[in-house]
């Protein structure tokens, strides 16, 4: 494991602990899976963070495709 990685990425994981889903407000269980952010240190639930979790996934894959075009 390097940490020269982007440690800021978003991650998919388990829940370690309970706290609060920074979307919709509402509790998050622990051992429910969430998308952990540490770039805003906050998490929300896989269902509530799916789409932005896919969308910034998918930024960095385009980020691979232009350095491979170019
Ligand atoms: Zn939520």
């Amino acid at each position: 494991m390097s940490y020269k990685k982007r440690s800021l990425d978003p991650r998919q994981m388990t829940s370690r602990f309970a706290s609060t889903c920074y979307t919709c407000k509402k509790p998050i269980k622990k051992g429910e899976e969430i998308i952990y952010w540490p770039n805003g240190n906050h998490a929300e639930h896989l269902a509530c963070g799916e789409a932005d979790y896919r969308h910034s996934l998918a930024s960095f894959e385009d980020e691979d495709n232009y350095s491979r075009q170019y």
